[in-house]
C-alpha cells in the first residue's frame, strides 16, 4: 500500500513495443500512480538517443556553442528524424493523438534560438505527452514544479513544496524527467541521465512508499560484469553500501540521483522492464531483513592509486605526526582516500592523478616536515572494496577473503577495514586487479 513512483529509462520508452510493456507494468498495480519517463533511447546499438539528436539539432543552429557537433546535418534533417521517431511511436501504438503541433513548436523554438537545455529537454517533454495519452493520465509539466534559481542552481525546498502541492491535487499523472525551469520560465536540465533525479524528486514530493526505477538490466550486480562472467544480482542493499560501492567505481545509480529519497528514507527498487516479474534490486536505509542473506553485498574497485608509506621509530608517541603529514597534502591540494596505520608506520593512499607530476616534490616536503626513518612510494596500486553490512559480527570473513587471495598467489600491498566494518579494502598491484576481484567473488558469491 502507498504510492509508487515509476521512473522509466530511455530503453524502456524507446519504441511502441517497449511502451506496451510500460503500460502493462503501470496498470498491474494501482499504487503506481506517478510515472516519470526519459526520452526515447536507443533501439539497437547503432541507433541514436533522442536527447543526442536534440543536442545536435540545437548545435546545428548555434554551431560551435556546445560540445555537440552538428556533423554536417542541418536542423531540418535532424528534426525530421526526431519527429519520425515520435510519429512512429504514436502510430504503432494506435493512439488517436496528433503530436504535430507540439513537434512544430519545438522545431520553431530551436530554430529561433532557444537554449541547449530547452532543446534537450524536449525529448522527455514529448515522451511524456505520448505516455500521458497512452495511460490516460494527466500530463504535469515539471517546468511548473522543479525549480532552479536564476544562476541555474537547483532549489530543493521550493521544488518539494510545489511537487507536493501540485501532484497532491492530481492524485496521479505523468511527469517528464530531466528538466525543470528557472524563475523566468527558462528551461533547465539536470546533468545527463538526470531523469533519475526527477523520479526521486517526485517520489519525495508525493511521499511515495517506493521509488521504482525501471531500466533494461536485472538490477545492481554484485561486481563488474566485464571482469566476472554474469555476476549475481544484488537483491537488497542499504544506501550506505551503495555509496561505498559507487565510490569504488561501481556504475550504479548516481549519488545525486537518490539523494532526495535517501534523505526521506524512501526505498528504491531497480527493476527490469523486460522482465517485470523479477524482483530486481532494493535499496533502503536499513535493509529489509534483520540479517542479510549474504555476507558480502558487492565488490568494486579502481586502479591507479599511490601509497606513501612512512616509518619512524616511536611514531606512536609523537603528537601531531599525522597532522603534519596531512597538512603537506592539504597545502598541495591533494585529497587522501585512506590512511592505514601501524604502531610505527603510517600510510596515506591518494589517487595517482591527483599527485600528477608533484610526486618528487611531495616526497621531499614530507621528508622535511615529518622526518621519517623511511618513506616508501608505491604507485600503480589498485584498491578493491569488499562491501557488506553482514560482514560485521561475522567471525572468519577476513580469513575467507585473505585465504582466497593467498590461494591465488596474490600479494596484498595494503589492508584497510573501515571502522563501520561495512567494508574491507585491499590494495594490490594494478596488474593483479582483475584477478583479485575474481578471487573475492568466487570466495563469496555462493553460499551465505
Ligand atoms: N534523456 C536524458 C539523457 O539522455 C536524461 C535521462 O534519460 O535520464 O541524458
Amino acid at each position: 500500500m502507498g504510492i509508487r513512483v515509476c521512473k522509466f529509462g530511455g530503453s524502456s520508452v524507446a519504441d511502441a513495443g517497449q511502451l506496451r510493456k510500460v503500460r502493462a507494468i503501470v496498470e498491474a498495480d494501482p499504487d503506481r500512480r506517478f510515472v516519470v519517463p526519459s526520452a526515447p533511447g536507443k533501439r539497437s546499438s547503432d541507433d541514436e538517443k533522442i536527447t543526442d539528436l536534440l543536442y545536435r539539432a540545437h548545435a546545428a543552429v548555434h554551431p560551435g556553442e556546445t560540445r555537440y557537433d552538428a556533423r554536417g546535418e542541418t536542423l531540418d534533417a535532424l528534426f525530421d528524424r526526431i519527429a519520425e521517431r515520435f510519429t512512429k511511436i504514436v502510430a504503432d501504438l494506435g493512439l488517436d493523438f496528433d503530436l504535430g503541433p507540439a513537434l512544430a513548436e519545438v522545431h520553431d523554438r530551436i530554430r529561433d534560438g532557444a537554449g541547449a537545455d530547452y532543446a534537450a529537454s524536449r525529448g522527455e517533454y514529448l515522451s511524456g505527452l505520448v505516455i500521458a495519452r497512452l495511460l490516460d493520465r494527466p500530463f504535469v509539466d515539471p517546468a511548473e514544479m522543479i525549480r532552479f534559481d536564476a544562476t541555474g542552481r537547483f532549489q530543493p525546498e521550493e521544488t518539494q513544496k510545489r511537487v507536493a502541492e501540485r501532484l497532491g491535487r492530481e492524485g496521479s499523472g505523468v511527469v517528464p524527467g530531466f528538466y525543470g525551469a528557472m524563475p523566468d520560465g527558462t528551461i533547465k536540465t539536470f546533468s545527463r541521465g538526470g531523469s533519475d533525479v526527477s523520479g526521486a524528486i517526485v517520489a519525495r514530493g508525493v511521499q511515495a512508499s517506493v521509488y521504482e526505477n525501471w531500466t533494461d538490466v536485472p538490477g545492481i550486480l554484485m561486481t563488474d560484469p566485464r571482469i566476472v562472467d554474469s555476476p549475481r544480482t544484488i537483491e537488497e542493499l542499504t544506501y550506505r553500501e551503495l555509496r561505498e560501492l559507487a565510490y569504488m567505481g561501481a556504475t550504479v545509480l548516481h549519488d545525486e540521483a537518490i539523494f532526495p529519497v535517501r534523505e526521506a528514507g524512501i526505498p528504491v527498487e531497480i527493476r527490469n522492464t523486460n522482465d517485470p516479474d523479477a524482483p530486481g534490486t532494493r535499496i533502503s536505509r536499513h535493509g529489509q531483513e534483520a540479517a542479510p542473506r549474504h555476507l558480502v553485498t558487492g565488490i568494486a574497485g579502481r586502479k591507479d592509486f599511490t601509497i606513501l608509506a612512512l616509518e619512524k621509530t616511536l611514531m606512536n608517541a609523537e603528537i601531531g605526526y599525522g597532522r603534519r603529514l596531512l597538512s603537506v597534502l592539504e597545502r598541495r591540494g591533494i585529497s587522501w582516500e585512506h590512511m592505514p596505520s601501524g604502531i610505527d608506520t603510517l600510510s596515506v593512499v591518494v589517487k595517482s592523478d591527483s599527485v600528477g607530476d608533484q610526486l618528487e616534490d611531495l616526497v621531499q616536503e614530507i621528508q622535511r616536515e615529518c622526518e621519517p626513518d623511511a618513506i616508501e612510494v608505491n604507485p600503480g596500486i589498485a584498491l578493491i572494496a569488499t562491501v557488506g553490512r553482514g560482514m560485521s559480527h561475522t567471525p572468519g570473513t577476513a580469513a575467507r577473503l585473505f585465504g582466497a587471495l593467498a590461494r591465488d598467489g596474490i600479494n596484498i600491498r595494503m589492508i584497510d577495514q573501515g571502522s563501520s566494518e561495512l567494508n574491507i579494502i585491499v590494495g594490490v598491484e594494478n596488474e593483479d586487479f582483475e584477478r583479485t576481484v575474481r578471487a573475492i567473488y568466487a570466495a563469496f558469491a555462493d553460499g551465505p
